[in-house]
């Protein structure tokens, strides 16, 4: 498991690097604990589950010839709620359950202020530095509008998966899903258009 904790740089060099697909955890890949029409990351080994379509998204994103990444803030670690040796279990389990490259956890508090946590798009420039990834031929798939926001910020499409608990319904995303599957019929698109999209969401600064 790849664990970081920032250290990000904007990386402002045109990258030859390959295309990575980013996956939030929480929503997206692991079926959160919904309360009071909120979502939550599970804080027990044993409740840990990922959603019936993850495994096979996850495949066909590699297909395309992708790195698979997950990028998730595990703030309950930073808060004292669960034990980080049991969040890092869990993304073993999730390992062993989906077939990711790697994961990067961000553990701090939103008091913190680590350049991490997102909305900051810390992991993700992190993953692109140590796996040569292509930000800018890239793509975030989350469930909440900080996902939305660390993709765009880190020069990725960014795609949000409407589970229909969160009300934030399109926060400003390429692509708007109702389900992994659907997100990553986008990306397939995408991919096959050549990383052309005429909706695409004008962005500066990357
Ligand atoms: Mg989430
Ligand atoms: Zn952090």
């Amino acid at each position: 498991m790849v664990i970081t904790n920032g250290g990000a740089r904007l990386v402002g060099k045109k990258s030859t690097g390959r295309a990575a697909v980013f996956f939030d955890r929480d929503g997206v890949l692991a079926i959160p604990e919904i309360r009071d029409g909120g979502s939550f990351a599970v804080r027990r080994l044993e409740d840990f589950a990922v959603y019936a379509d993850a495994e096979e998204s996850v495949r066909r994103v590699k297909a395309l010839g992708a790195i698979a990444v997950v990028v998730t803030n595990q703030p309950d670690v930073g808060n004292g709620l669960v034990g980080r040796a049991i969040v890092e279990d869990m993304h073993q389990r999730l390992r062993h359950m989906v077939p990711v490259d790697a994961v990067y956890a961000c553990y701090h508090t939103r008091a913190d202020n680590c350049g991490c946590r997102k909305p900051k798009p810390g992991m993700l420039l992190a993953a692109s530095n140590d796996l040569g990834i292509d930000l800018s031929r890239s793509v975030m798939v989350g469930d909440r509008a900080t996902d939305v926001a660390a993709g765009h910020e880190a020069g990725c499409r960014s795609i949000l998966i409407a589970r229909g608990y969160y009300d934030e319904y399109s926060a400003g995303a390429d692509w708007v899903a109702a389900n992994l599957t659907e997100a990553v019929d986008h990306i397939c698109a995408y991919f096959a258009a050549g990383y052309r999209d005429d909706n695409h969401i004008e962005r500066s600064g990357s």
